[in-house]
């Protein structure tokens, strides 16, 4: 199980990284298929059910593993099929032919308005034409759902990723309800500023524009991402270049996905952190944001059995984690210290941080209500584009239409383990703040803190942080505390 899972692993990045042309995850799953036969996941599953006390939880996660694996054999082909394709597509725009994901990426950093829409409008092409294939995945998926007796997609995800998600969007409803009118205000007067338009109602290309604060640029130069990492990790204790099993790849090649990523070969033995340099503040998000997962997954204890070290309950553990790491680069103080930035700009960049990420949550707001209500009925192709543009753009203010509604999920209900993982981290810098000071960042007792954490895996999940810090699960008054900081001035 652990070797098919790494052999998975390492197809995936290199199609994932533009070595390969064509991932053939397929052969690999055609390899292992007997590890997760029908009758195989039958016997995991009574095995779990009658497994003692004792062995309940680790025989509970093989189950669940060899479920999605058996689910995932059923679509593995077309997901080939579907990645081969991005990766060979092409946008054409003024005549020039770019390859998506790099046209993709461009949306980021296109100084010009109206290009910037063009270039999404071409790049949306490719999307529309993949639709056919990920409505063919999706029912085929959903069928086999059904056989295994689970009454639909979201009762699979509940139990297995033991979750209340109604109770959840409840919460998550009242953190927007809270803060919807701190975005409106502050999105109107970032938009104005920075683009020269009103907010809400411009198109959902320039949220990406946005994302990477153009005018701040400058600030975050590529070229010293690697050493500006380097000193910051180490003053936590935590530096990555400690670790030969973590893995880092920072090159830029036309075919790389631009999406940072953290592959997880074999833990803790093989860890990959991937991102693709954009010459944008993001790099900086990106890799600190990857280098969370790096190092949990890294630092996790070996002796652990492979249930708590690979197989994670949701990934709402791991994102606080990053979240956590990511956070330093908004940080005032981290900001003039580590890039030499002069206090009043470090506070503005700081404060356009906040907001960027407030932007980010409202987004994920939008498609946490979405995906829960398109899996009400996943197959009416026509209510789901209209909701999907019509939740999204209420929930975001920009504009969206219906073509990304299938591409636009990233499986499993992953916004939530996100969303889990928002609430929980804005916790974390309440805590690290008040026991390690302002200067948390570069405090070795939070890097003793964070290494004892990594080493239990993901044998713990996320609200058991809470717990651990002092909260109630899905408190969102952290939050929103962080948020109300943009309109005290
Ligand atoms: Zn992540």
């Amino acid at each position: 199980l652990a070797q098919f899972g790494a052999d998975y692993s390492t197809e995936s990045r290199l199609a994932w990284v533009g070595e390969k042309d064509t991932p053939d995850r397929a052969a690999i799953v055609r390899r292992y298929r007997d590890l997760f036969t029908t009758s195989q996941v039958e016997s995991a599953k009574a095995f779990y059910e009658s497994a003692t006390e004792e062995m309940k939880e680790r025989a509970r996660r093989v189950y669940f593993a060899l479920l999605s694996m058996n689910i995932a054999e059923q679509t593995v082909e077309m997901d080939d099929r579907l990645d081969a394709k991005l990766l060979k597509a092409k946008v054409e725009i003024d005549g020039e032919k770019l390859p998506y994901y790099q046209a993709v990426s461009e949306t980021m950093h296109e100084p010009d308005f109206e290009r910037r829409e063009s270039l999404f409008t071409a790049a949306e092409k490719v999307i529309a034409d993949t639709n056919s294939l990920r409505r063919e995945m999706l029912a085929r998926e959903l069928k086999v759902i059904s056989d295994w007796g689970y009454s639909n997609f979201v009762d699979l995800v509940a139990t297995e990723k033991l979750m209340d998600y109604k109770a959840f969007r409840s919460s998550i409803n009242q953190l927007a309800e809270a803060i919807t009118p701190i975005y409106i205000d502050a999105m109107g007067k970032w938009v104005s500023e920075a683009l020269g338009r009103e907010f809400p109602g411009i198109h959902r290309v320039h949220a990406s524009y946005l994302r990477g604060v153009p005018k701040f640029n400058q600030y975050f130069p590529s070229e010293r991402l690697a050493s500006v990492a380097d000193k910051s990790f180490a003053a936590l204790g935590l530096r990555l270049a400690d670790y030969p099993n973590i893995h880092l790849d920072l090159e830029d090649r036309p075919k790389k996905n631009p999406r940072a990523v953290c592959f997880t070969t074999k833990v803790p033995d093989e860890i990959h952190l991937i991102i693709k340099p954009t010459d944008t503040q993001q790099d900086y998000d990106a890799f600190f944001h990857e280098a969370g997962h790096a190092l949990h997954f890294g630092l996790t204890d070996r002796a652990l059995p492979l249930e708590f070290k690979e197989f994670s309950t949701s990934h709402a553990l791991t994102e606080v984690y990053s979240y956590t790491t990511a956070s330093i680069v908004g940080q005032p103080g981290w900001l003039e210290k580590y890039l030499e930035i002069s206090p009043d700009k470090a506070l503005e960049i700081s404060r356009a941080t906040t907001l960027v990420d407030l932007m980010m949550l409202m987004r994920y707001v939008g498609k946490l209500n979405y995906e829960l209500d398109f899996f009400e009925s996943p197959l009416d192709d026509k209510r789901n584009r209209a909701l999907y543009a019509d939740t999204l753009t209420r929930c975001s203010g920009f504009t969206y239409d219906g073509e990304s509604y299938l591409d636009d999920m990233d499986g499993g209900l992953y916004v939530a383990d996100y969303l889990r993982a928002w609430i929980t981290q804005a916790m974390m810098e309440e805590y690290l703040t008040q026991e390690f000071g302002a200067a948390w960042y570069e405090n070795k007792k939070t890097g003793q803190f964070l290494r004892e954490l990594f080493a239990q895996g993901v044998a713990i999940e996320n609200e058991d942080i809470s717990r651990k810090l002092g909260y109630k699960q899905w408190d969102v008054g952290p939050l929103i505390r962080r948020y109300k900081k943009l309109i005290q001035e």
